[in-house]
């Protein structure tokens, strides 16, 4: 075998926990998926150390969460999506109230610690809508947490209500939202975007909605779905669109903090530092807490596409895991890939196993049924021999 020093030196850098750029991650693509596999895991080593008192290296988290989609009513008519209604169809829907006490009481009975609150764009539905829905959880269920609303609803709620996305998302967290989730990101790059979805907040829409909310000092996450139209180098755009993102929130957070602690010198460093303070409750966001990437269902009955198996999701949240250097965590998907994939994927990367679930109806409405239930979840965990802990949406430890 012909001795590669380039390789040899970036192999050596990645495992020392060096930032890499976008050629660099072409030429990880091509290691046999066991080795992309370690130097991930490493990553994840590296990454979670400082984390959870020192612990983090043998611990993999998870959250108990019920995914509630306050209605299936949206104007968007993305081609990936089996969910969506129009008002005139039978089936479709808004949650009344007394729906949604019902499922966050379950959720807490079941030790949940908050909803992910997403839907379609419904044009009807007005601001005060919202507003009491969320003031509603807020006194009904104090402690409770809202992850609410994803960057292309708050798109949509800027056109529905006349009004600056900035002023909604203020609004929004003063009647009760806690957190905003990464949904409806897709692949960050309009070519795209403009064959799957295009009547959806474009990609500058959706990061300019992600970096108002950190500016606001509200913790999010990102998200990735690939495996239908676009190609290997769009994913990677993606990547790049969202590290950069990264790289601001956090120097943004790094200044308003006037050297009140140690940020270190790395991306690792950065990310850890942020995740600590998270974690002691010392910060409540104003950056990106995880990434999760998954696969489109090619069940879906609109959008066709090749099947993408296990090997290529993989290999593609190795590969970010790695490029993403800024992000604290990354989270495995097993509602797509199923359990025995998402517990592979802890050896590929991800520190945490996402959510059990409780209820998920837009992957579901494609064909895709996995289940999992906490014991489940921890049997996973423990099988590759990490202690499983449940967390919040800060990561901080709640058992
Ligand atoms: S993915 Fe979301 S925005 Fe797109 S059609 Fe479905 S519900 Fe609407």
């Amino acid at each position: 075998m012909i001795y590669d020093a380039a390789l040899d030196s970036l192999l050596q850098r990645v495992w020392d926990g060096g930032r890499i750029n976008l050629d660099e991650v072409r030429r990880l693509a091509a290691l046999p998926l066991e080795e992309l596999g370690a130097l991930a895991d490493r990553r994840r080593e590296l990454h979670r150390r400082a984390a959870h008192g020192g612990k983090g290296e043998g611990i993999i988290t998870y959250i108990v969460d019920r995914n509630v989609n306050y209605t299936n009513i949206c104007n968007v008519y993305c081609k990936f999506c089996a969910f969506y209604r129009t008002e005139k169809d039978a089936d479709s829907y808004v949650i009344t109230t007394a729906e949604m006490d019902q499922k966050i009481e379950e959720t807490i009975a079941l030790g949940g610690t908050q909803i992910l609150l997403q839907g379609g764009h419904h044009p009807k539905l007005t601001k005060q809508w919202y507003l009491d829905l969320l003031s509603h959880i807020r006194a009904k269920f104090p402690g409770f947490n809202v992850h609410g609303f994803s960057p292309s609803e708050f798109v949509a709620f800027s056109e529905f209500f006349n009004e600056p996305v900035e002023q909604i998302l203020r609004d929004f967290t003063a009647a009760g939202l806690g957190s905003v989730p990464g949904g409806g990101g897709e692949i960050l790059v309009d070519r795209v975007r403009k064959r799957i979805a295009p009547l959806k907040a474009d990609s500058n829409q959706w990061m300019g909605v992600m970096d108002t909310a950190h500016q606001l000092g509200l913790a999010s996450s990102a998200t990735m779905m690939f495996g239908h139209v676009e190609t290997f180098d769009d994913r990677l755009e993606h990547l790049e669109f969202v590290r950069n993102q990264q790289d601001k929130s956090l120097e943004r957070v790094r200044n308003a903090e006037r050297g009140a602690r140690n940020w270190g010198a790395t991306p690792i460093e950065h990310a850890a530092a942020y995740a600590s303070a998270l974690e002691a409750g010392e910060l409540k966001g104003g950056a990106f807490t995880a990434f999760i990437c998954w696969t489109f269902q090619p069940e879906n009955a609109v959008l066709k596409a090749p099947t993408v198996g296990s090997h290529e999701y993989l290999k593609t949240q190795a590969l970010s895991r790695i490029y993403l250097d800024n992000f604290p965590s990354v989270q495995s998907s097993w509602v797509t890939q199923g359990l025995d994939i998402g517990q592979v994927a802890l050896k590929y990367g991800a520190n945490d196993l996402g959510s059990i679930m409780i209820e998920e109806n837009v992957v579901s409405s494609a064909g895709t049924t996995f289940r999992m239930t906490v014991p489940d979840m921890q049997r996973l965990i423990r099988d590759l021999g990490y202690e499983p802990r449940q967390r919040d949406n800060w990561y901080r430890l709640v058992n």
